[in-house]
């Protein structure tokens, strides 16, 4: 069995903890490798490593880290084939749909390499006679990112150009459902010459991310997630005096009105409910539409669920297995759940006749209707291809259950009014607004990040927001006098003059 190690200091690392978690391949449901959990003192190393890097890292200049970052490009742009097949190994997302993971994570690698540009300071002559200002801004110093299962490569490249470019040293914990990504990011940093010890990979569960949370030595941490253990990160890291950013769950409605393209809004709907078997925290899990106009989506809808091929990711299908047997009962549960309260199940995924080994995680697309604003199945994060439709009477009714819920990651709508789709966006509350686009992930310019339980901390992912979380500014305030003496004596608090 393939034992999937950490790699810190630049090689791999067995460390001390002598626990080991499972790691499945989803579409054949068997365990292929086991992923090292991490032991207190595993954590000590870790950061010891990156600590110890982090001087030489962040005194080199501008340009020589863009150039590591760059090469790190050049290979990932060659080589994203062989990290989309480890993804839908250990993740059972299809290969086409992991290819479009890495492409989104590599979008912010380049943004990253702009990074002089970006952490430029500014520059004020004379703001008091003989006086200059000007500000800098400076690496944290050691950095941890803790991910989630269900972007193994985007989700780390979020966060891990930025810090690295604006000279931080990094440890990252990965899911330890589909830990081998991790490893080979960093086996390609190091081969694109990064220093060692500048990108670590500290694979484990909770004793990791307790020990990342409590080090003194870790400056800020950058978690994705489930809302409680957001929260959880959230609470005891800043406890910690640390900077955080902890971006949670979500519940996204997608809302149509009555004067939307149907077709358009059918396409929509399957494609961003569905792809990834709905394991997105960008997902459209509920469908909120006008009642004169939702048969007709419905049903429209329906018949392209009807050709949705589930199946092995690496077989050409449009849908894979869940990431893992619990989850996939977990999200079959909720199907039954809705038959028990009083829903109406349109299409069953529990039905599905996968391309795949009979023993693959598998659950197929299902349709809930007339789901109740009540019961589990629309409040709770189902993380799966399930897809709730609620009927709403009008725009005013949309947006006001769109900002009852708990949550405020993405949310769409699907109008050809300007004015509705206006109204739409100044209303509604959360973080990501789609007009007519289902899914909208922010590019790399500008910033991703919920509102309300998606996100805790104020700081969002990349973007401009990004190279604020990774630096600190500092002003400066200068006087070069051409000759001595010329301050004066006046124990007043100073005036510009
Ligand atoms: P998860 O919360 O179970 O795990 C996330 C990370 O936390 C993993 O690295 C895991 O090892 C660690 N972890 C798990 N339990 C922990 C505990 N008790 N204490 C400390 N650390 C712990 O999430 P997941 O199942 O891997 O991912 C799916 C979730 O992530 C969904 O809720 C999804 O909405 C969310 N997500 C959010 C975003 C976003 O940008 N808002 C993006 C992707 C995923």
């Amino acid at each position: 069995m393939t034992i999937v190690d950490h790699f810190v200091a630049g090689r791999s690392f067995t460390g001390t903890g002598e626990r080991l978690g499972p790691v499945f391949d989803p579409a054949l449901g068997v365990e292929t490798k086991r992923v090292r959990l991490a032991a207190p003192a595993d954590v000590d190393a870790a950061v010891a490593a990156a600590a110890q890097a982090f001087p030489g890292w962040r005194d080199k200049s501008w340009a020589r880290r863009q150039e590591v970052l760059f090469t790190f490009r050049e290979l990932l742009n060659a080589r994203r084939g062989e990290l989309a097949e480890i993804i839908t190994s250990e993740h059972g997302k299809v290969v086409s749909d992991a290819a479009g993971e890495i492409a989104r994570g590599q979008e912010v690698l380049e943004f990253a390499l702009g990074m002089p540009h970006l952490a430029r300071g500014g520059y004020s002559e004379n703001v008091s006679t003989g006086v200059d200002a000007f500000t800098l801004r400076q690496p944290l110093g050691v950095v941890s990112i803790v991910s989630p299962f269900n972007f193994p490569a985007m989700v780390p490249m979020w966060f891990l150009p930025m810090a690295l470019a604006t000279g931080n040293t990094v440890v990252l914990k990965p899911s330890e459902k589909d830990p081998s990504a991790a490893n080979w990011l960093a086996a390609l940093l190091s081969e694109a010459g990064l220093p060692d010890g500048v990108f670590n990979v500290l694979h484990g569960d909770k004793v990791a991310v307790d020990g990342l949370l409590e080090h003194p030595d870790v400056q800020a941490v950058s978690f994705v997630g489930s809302t409680p253990i957001a929260r959880y990160v959230y609470e005891n890291a800043t406890r910690a005096g640390k900077r955080v950013q902890a971006l949670g769950g979500a519940k996204n409605h997608m809302l149509v009105l009555a004067d939307a393209d149907l077709d358009l809004a059918a396409d929509s709907a399957v494609n961003a409910a569905f792809g990834s078997a709905g394991e997105r925290c960008m997902a459209i899990s509920v469908l909120a539409v006008v009642d004169s106009v939702a048969d007709d989506l419905i049903g429209r809808i329906s018949e392209r669920m009807g050709r949705i091929k589930v199946g092995d990711g690496r077989q050409g299908c449009d849908m894979g297995p869940l990431v893992t047997r619990e989850h996939r009962d977990k999200v079959a549960d909720y199907v039954e759940l809705a038959v028990k309260e009083g829903a109406s199940v349109v299409v069953d995924g529990r039905d599905v006749e996968p391309a795949g080994a009979a023993e693959g995680f598998w659950l197929g697309p299902t349709l809930v209707d007339r789901v109740g604003r009540d019961s589990r199945i629309y409040t709770e994060e189902i993380f799966g291809p399930v897809l709730s439709v609620v009927r709403v009477r009008d725009l005013a009714e949309g947006i006001e259950i769109i900002n009852d819920g708990a949550y405020g990651n993405g949310t769409a709508i699907f109008t050809t009014s300007g004015g509705a789709a206006r109204r739409f966006q100044r209303e509604v509350e959360a973080g990501m607004i789609g007009i007519n686009v289902p899914i909208p992930v922010p590019v790399s310019y500008y910033s991703f990040g919920g509102w309300k339980q998606s996100m805790f901390g104020d700081t969002k992912a990349y973007g401009e927001q990004g190279v604020h979380f990774f630096t600190r500014e500092k002003a400066v305030t200068s006087r070069w006098p051409v000759t001595a003496g010329a301050g004066g004596f006046d124990l007043g608090f100073p005036q510009n003059a």
